[in-house]
């Protein structure tokens, strides 16, 4: 999951970026509102975290625009600006949540989790594709009742895989949503997790699929339709 913190205090973004980091997102950093809009442009998000009070261009005008290029990707707004007219005026301009600085760092990670799940049509904490269950608060994954070994990276692409089943991802597209979670993420070092997810995902009956040419599919176990949404 890849996330774009939009934000000019330089010491808040760097421990918000490194936590986020550390709960296994990652995390592309702005710190003006005009560096935002272009990686909004052109970049692929799951997620925005976005301040108000921005060098360049303002938060909202950037909250403005996103939505004028009909990008659906979920707005988090993080802001100091406290009135109940701002925070409505932020959601009707088509934020969908908004939290007050300071923020605790438990509770903005459950509501990133809230948004990143409203795109996926089971709405629990917990995946279940076969014989496969994915605990996203606990980060723990399970086949058939059994908690399994799972690398921070596996974890990874695995939910890359699982956020867009039945539906190709190219490696570029996993390259992009691993960019920043780690240094020097490489194409062959996600063709070995993808080898390696495969021998233990195989045993719960749960296929990755390689596309030729175009990149890898988890299947939807026991449903052969492509979703195409
Ligand atoms: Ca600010």
């Amino acid at each position: 999951m890849r996330l774009l913190l939009v934000e000019d205090d330089n010491l808040l973004a760097s421990g918000l970026a490194a936590a986020l980091r550390q709960s296994g997102y990652a995390v592309d950093w702005a710190s003006r509102g005009d560096q935002a809009d272009r990686w909004l442009s052109s970049e692929d998000y799951d997620l925005v975290l976005l301040d108000l009070g921005l060098p360049g261009l303002d938060g909202a005008e950037v909250l403005c625009r996103l939505r004028n290029r009909k990008t659906p990707t979920p707005v988090l707004v993080l802001s100091a600006r406290e009135t109940i007219d701002e925070r409505v005026r932020t959601l009707d301009l088509g934020a969908d949540d908004y939290l007050v600085k300071p923020v605790e760092l438990a509770e903005l990670e459950a509501r990133i989790r809230v948004l990143l799940r409203r795109g996926r049509a089971d709405t629990g904490p917990t995946i279940e594709l076969g014989a496969l269950q994915l605990d996203t608060v606990g980060r723990r994954v399970y086949m058939n009742g059994e908690p399994q070994d799972f690398s921070s990276r596996e974890w990874q692409v695995l939910n890359i895989l699982v956020s867009r089943v039945g539906r190709i991802v190219s490696k570029d597209q996993m390259l992009q949503s691993l960019f920043g979670w780690e240094e020097g993420v490489t194409l062959n070092a996600i063709e070995k997790a993808i080898s390696r997810l495969r021998a233990k995902l195989e045993t719960g009956g749960v296929n990755i699929r390689t596309v030729r040419g175009l990149g890898y599919m988890l299947e939807k176990p026991g449903k052969p339709d492509v979703r195409d949404d």
